[in-house]
């Protein structure tokens, strides 16, 4: 690890005017990527800004028939929220499998979000739910916050604040683990929006992206059978030691049929 300078603020003003004068600051939240990031040397910052402190960007509210995560809030408290389990089980339920009980009681919503590990399981219910991100500056649809690998539509030194989460009349997770980490090797949301059905897959690709063909097939036949027998394009998913492009499109079938079936 190199040195830097580390901070505390408990106000999202003294984080902003912290970055501000940093000469190359950064934020920290769990530290579940970046502390390893910084522990390897990846990463030089001048100064390291911690978030736990900043009350306001942790807690979960219900809003506009929907539910809204501060940053801060991490996925053991997503899971076992008693608003988001009753307005939205499906994002619940995601947070309940993400990685193991030390990484759900350190990893944030936030983190997560702004990191964009393509295995991660949380852009599904992002781009599943039409999300807003609410960050210091701006809001951004959740459509729009992906951009490609480890990349979001985040500008230098613009901080997350909270995700708006629409209520869905229906949505499930589903995700075939790596057994080592938990991320997801295949994970699959399925939404049932006013607007019609949204299946999001996770970790097969370089980034979260919709099955458009098997959103097609749910708007005219809501049931697992209706996609039992799509197949997704292996030509762009992820291939290395932990499986195959082939079998990644193969999981992409089963495990949204599961999602589906779960739907009830
Ligand atoms: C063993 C292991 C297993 C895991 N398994 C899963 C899994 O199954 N599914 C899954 O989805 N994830 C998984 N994760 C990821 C984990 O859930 C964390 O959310 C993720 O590592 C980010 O960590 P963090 O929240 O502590 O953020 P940090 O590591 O502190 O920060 C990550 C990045 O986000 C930036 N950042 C943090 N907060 C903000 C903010 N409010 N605004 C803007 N930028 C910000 C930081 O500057 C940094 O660049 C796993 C991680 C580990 C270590």
């Amino acid at each position: 690890m190199y040195a830097f300078n580390y901070h505390k603020p408990t106000s999202l003003a003294e984080v902003q005017s912290l970055l501000a004068k940093a000469e190359d600051g950064k934020l920290l939240a769990g530290g579940h990527t970046y502390i390893p990031t910084l522990k390897q040397r990846l990463a030089q910052p001048s100064d390291v800004i911690d978030l736990s402190g900043v009350a306001e960007l942790k807690g979960i509210e219900e809003e506009a028939g929907g539910v809204t995560i501060g940053a801060m809030t991490t996925h053991g408290q997503i899971a076992r929220s008693e608003i988001v389990r009753r307005v939205i089980p499906g994002l619940a339920g995601m947070a309940a499998v993400v990685g193991d009980p030390q990484v759900r009681n350190r990893g944030t919503m936030g983190g997560a979000l702004a990191n964009n590990d393509p295995a991660s399981d949380y852009p599904g219910a992002v781009i599943g739910l039409a999300a807003t991100i609410r960050t210091d500056k701006r809001e951004i649809a959740g459509d729009d916050f992906i951009t490609g690998m480890f990349e979001t539509a985040l500008e230098e030194d613009e901080i997350i604040r909270a995700i708006h989460f629409p209520r869905p009349k229906r949505s499930a997770y589903e995700k075939f683990r790596n057994p080592a980490s938990r991320y997801a090797l295949v994970g699959s949301f399925v939404a049932d929006l006013e607007s019609g059905p949204r299946v999001v897959i996770t970790g097969a690709g370089p980034c979260a992206f919709r099955w458009t063909d098997a959103e097609q097939a749910l708007a005219s036949n809501f049931t697992s059978d209706a996609v039992a027998s799509l197949r997704a394009d292996p030509t762009d998913l992820n291939s290395d030691l932990h499986a195959s492009a082939e079998y990644r499109a193969h999981l992409i079938t089963v495990i949204t049929k599961r999602a589906v079936a779960k739907l009830g």
